[in-house]
């Protein structure tokens, strides 16, 4: 068994390593809990460097919470387009209009914070011990990896349960004077040296206090079973373009996947034929011949889809279905599309 004093060790090594070794990150310069609220939900299930652009122009563009709170939803999810999990930036939105109206702050409270929509565990976590030096976990992926082999945690970490397990063990580890180190430095070891595979275990701050490198079972852990097989969809998109050059679009419900973006008309079927008499039959159109113009996969968490695209032209404009329209190349550009979209719209129209 170990003493208490191998904590207060750990934790004085791996904060004074994070304050000496942290990569310098845009949302590391600032104390705002506003703008660190943004480059939290960013960061989520998206890399570093992508983020750094996107989170540069939104606090540039809606530097105060009632700059964002307000914003257009159109023009937000342009500013977001490419970032990809929509949800996150309309939840964001949501939430800090509802901070900004009840608190005119992002409130210094784990509980109220945890309350506004599209607040996790996780996040709040984050924002209330980087922007506040509030003592509480904020428990990522890389945490569960750096924590399971510190403590020889074997509880699968895909089961939602066991995120408890790791933030009871972070509570018990955390440094309260300064709980945004301790918990950026482990965020920041297992995303530079803890590694999933191949860990750099000879450059580690915290080896001396890591039983999964002692008993040599840092690649073992963590435990994490095998996720479902994401399904595969056959996906036809046919770009239908009239006499005046105009293509037509349609916008996706506002709910599920990429709720409320644009994308040319498609069908769930692996036969241009067949959706091409869908697509005609919702639009009152008569197709010309197909012409092929482009496939790939595009992958969600939960779903693959298979897409094969192809262009056709319009006699006449038709009766465009609800929540759709003709619309001239340029006109495409303000349109948010998702990254299907845009591959397709390359293809067919050009960059
Ligand atoms: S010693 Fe190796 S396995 Fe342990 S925390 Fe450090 S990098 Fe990870």
């Amino acid at each position: 068994m170990r003493s208490n004093d191998w904590k207060i060790q750990f934790c004085d090594a791996l904060t004074n390593w994070y304050r000496r070794e942290c990569r310098d990150l845009p949302w590391r310069r600032t104390s705002n809990p506003y703008w660190i609220w943004i480059s939290e939900v960013m960061l989520q299930q998206t890399r570093v460097d992508t983020v750094i652009p996107y989170y540069l122009r939104f606090t540039e563009r809606y530097p105060k919470m009632e700059d964002l709170a307000y914003a257009p939803e159109e023009e937000l999810m342009k500013n977001w387009e490419g970032l990809g999990y929509y949800s996150r930036v309309r939840n964001l939105q949501s939430g800090v209009r509802e901070a900004f109206e009840t608190y005119g702050e992002v409130p210094a409270d784990p509980v109220r914070f945890m309350k506004l929509k599209g607040v996790g565990p996780y996040t709040a976590g984050a924002v209330m011990s980087i922007a506040y030096g509030i003592p509480a976990p904020a428990v990522d992926g890389n945490v569960m990896r750096v924590l399971s082999r510190v403590l020889l945690i074997e509880d699968d970490i895909v089961k939602p349960k066991t995120r408890k397990i790791f933030e009871e063990a972070v509570m018990d580890l955390i440094d309260r004077e300064d709980p945004s180190s301790f918990n950026q430095g482990l965020m920041e070891l297992g995303a530079t040296v803890c590694t999933p595979t191949r860990p750099k275990c000879l450059l580690c701050p915290v080896r001396d206090w890591c039983a999964a490198y002692h008993e040599g079972r840092e690649e073992e852990l963590p435990v994490k079973s095998k996720k479902k097989k994401q399904e595969t969809v056959p996906r036809t998109v046919i770009a239908v373009k009239n006499r005046s050059g105009r293509w037509l679009l349609e916008r996706r419900p506002d709910e599920g996947l990429l709720a409320g973006m644009w994308e040319f008309p498609a069908a769930e079927t692996a036969d241009p034929d067949e959706a091409a008499r869908e697509i005609a039959g919702r639009h009152g159109l008569e197709l010309g011949p197909l012409q092929e113009t482009v496939r790939f996969k595009h992958v969600f968490t939960h779903r693959i889809w298979e897409v094969a695209a192809f262009a056709a032209a319009a006699d006449d404009d038709g009766t465009p279905a609800a929540r759709s329209g003709w619309f001239l190349p340029e006109e495409i550009g303000s349109l948010t599309l998702p990254n299907p979209t845009k591959k397709v719209r390359d293809a067919v129209i050009g960059e």
